[in-house]
């Protein structure tokens, strides 16, 4: 969605709480400890606490609680560091992307930090249509 976000794995909490203060991140969680601490309960640290196992549902309350609404800019950012993608024409991506790609892709961005090529193959389409049923359900 365009959003700058970290995804903690397997961390121990107090990491993820004190990256989570120094960063002014929110965390989205369905772990209920996380919730008790004297960070979260005396406002310092803001939790959203995920209700829902659907994503979709997951994703309403996110927007709902942070008031995101529909003022996202889907895969405007790396999914891996949140850098601002840059547009690269096929021919800057010829010897960085499968063979494949190269054939039937013909818009790319990259990401200035990591070098990651994204292109707009079935993942994205997947994504996309996600979303866009995401977006006519926004007033
Ligand atoms: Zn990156």
């Amino acid at each position: 969605m365009g959003y700058d976000a970290r995804f903690f794995n397997g961390s121990n909490d107090s990491d993820m709480i004190a990256i989570a203060l120094a960063e002014g991140r929110v965390i989205l969680t369905r772990d209920t400890q996380i919730v008790k601490r004297r960070v979260v309960t005396s406002g310092q640290l803001n939790v959203i606490l995920i209700q829902s196992d659907r994503p979709e549902l997951q994703r309403q309350q996110v927007t709902d609680a942070l008031n995101l609404n529909c003022r996202f800019r889907p895969f405007a950012i790396c999914l891996e560091c949140n850098q601002p993608l840059l547009e690269r024409s096929k021919q800057q991506v010829k010897d960085l992307v499968p063979p494949y790609v190269f054939k039937t892709q013909s818009q790319y961005m990259e990401c200035p930090a990591c070098h990651r090529i994204y292109w707009r193959g079935t993942h994205w389409q997947a994504m996309t249509r996600n979303l866009e049923q995401y977006m006519t359900s926004c007033p």
